[in-house]
């Protein structure tokens, strides 16, 4: 079957290292068991078992690692990052958001040619460490064009860092995170890494009642020399949109992870329950529904697996991706939002239980369209 079966899927299309990492993520969330799932997301509890599962097993450092940086052992490759966003979602959108987000954060990284910050970086995945994406601000939302964060130039060449960022996940732990700014003298773009522990950091608050960190922070006057600046100017800027790209074609997958829980658990129950001396899946428009769901879900698992091609053929000559990957961002999560609206009508009152994923399923559903630029 094309939908994702946890209890079944041996992941055969992909090699022994990533089908042996796959399972055990799998396994961890069944042995973590929905109850404890369900416990955590109520109580927000942030989820330091799961980072430390990734820092144990090396699940980012072996998956975010492009072959380049890494020991021989690890390759970024978007065809099977598409099958843990698929999981990530399957459990819990907040798991998903820690793993996207560290993508997000190590995309100016990886794209620069600032050696000594990537070398760092492969370093940091290996012991565990989380990433984390500074580009919104409070007032700014998607123009990103006035961002206010600065890097003021010193006498003695080096710069102090100055301003604040908003909707920032991770960044109350995060190993590095890629902060865009201007240059206060001469406007231009550049992308920067700070340390989320580094005293000039300063992580105000979580702006969500959430299990996820989406941070505020600031930076006062924290110091940056040359070895930490990614780029300036028009490679900062590219760096930027780049990035978001990638984390606009995994929102597609976080959807249809959740959807496809979401459509078990509706089955599960219509399928048990008796109304009239009838099963409710022996319903004309249950029947209707479902097939509905299905064929939908079907659909943007399949377009969201053929865009995989151009993400990873994408170059400055092939540039398909560019008409594929927002259609993945928009259409495949919007119709992961109708999904969970015809399973709505299906599971009706029990889709509001507290110890269902149902209920995590419709509030996080909605967060997929608005996240990487609302449009
Ligand atoms: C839970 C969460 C986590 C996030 N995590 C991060 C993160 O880790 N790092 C990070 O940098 N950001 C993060 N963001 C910010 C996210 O990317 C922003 O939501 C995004 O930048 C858009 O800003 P906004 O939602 O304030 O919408 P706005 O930009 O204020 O847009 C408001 C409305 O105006 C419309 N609009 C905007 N511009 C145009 C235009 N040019 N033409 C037509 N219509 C337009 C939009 O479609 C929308 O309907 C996160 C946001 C959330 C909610």
């Amino acid at each position: 079957m094309i939908l994702l079966n946890p209890k079944t899927e041996n992941f055969e299309h992909l090699d022994s290292q990533s089908r042996q990492l796959l399972k055990k993520t799998v396994q961890w969330f069944e042995t973590k068991g929905k109850e404890k799932l369900k416990h955590d997301d109520h109580h927000r509890v942030w989820y330091s078992d799961f980072i430390e599962f990734v820092k144990k097993e090396k699940l980012f450092a072996t998956f975010l690692t492009p072959a380049a940086e890494g020991d021989g052992e690890t390759r970024w490759d978007t065809y099977r990052n598409c099958a843990l966003n698929e999981i990530l979602g399957f459990y819990g959108l907040a798991y998903w958001y820690m793993w996207q987000v560290t993508i997000l954060g190590l995309g100016p990284i990886w794209m620069s040619s600032n050696k000594s910050i990537k070398e760092k970086t492969a370093d940091l995945l290996q012991n565990g460490g989380i990433f984390a994406f500074g580009l919104s601000e409070k007032e700014h939302g998607a123009d990103i064009y006035s961002t206010e964060m600065s890097l003021i130039p010193q006498n003695d060449g080096t710069y102090l860092a100055k301003g604040s960022k908003y909707y920032i996940g991770n960044a109350n732990e995060a190993a590095l995170v890629s902060t865009f700014g201007k240059i206060s003298e001469t406007d231009d773009y550049v992308f920067f890494v700070v340390e989320s522990n580094h005293e000039k950091f300063d992580c105000v608050r979580n702006v969500v009642n959430s299990q996820t960190y989406v941070a505020e922070y600031v930076l006062n006057d924290y110091p940056i020399t040359e070895k930490d600046i990614l780029a300036k100017g028009k490679d900062a800027w590219d760096m930027s949109l780049n990035t978001v790209n990638v984390g606009k074609y995994n929102l597609g997958w976080a959807s249809i992870g959740i959807c496809t829980h979401a459509f078990y658990e509706a089955l599960n129950h219509a399928s048990h329950r008796r109304l009239f001396d009838h099963y409710v899946t022996d319903f004309t428009h249950i029947k209707q529904l479902f097939i509905d769901a299905f064929t939908r879900l079907t659909a943007m698992k399949l377009f969201a697996l053929r865009a995989s091609d151009y993400m990873r053929s994408a170059s400055i000559d092939d540039r398909r991706y560019l008409l594929y990957n927002p259609m993945v961002k928009m259409r495949v999560t919007s119709q992961g939002e109708e999904v969970i609206d015809l399973l709505w009508d299906v599971i009706a009152a029990k889709g509001f239980e507290k110890d269902m994923y149902f209920e995590m399923a419709v509030r996080d559903i909605r967060a997929l369209p608005k996240l990487e630029g609302t449009v």
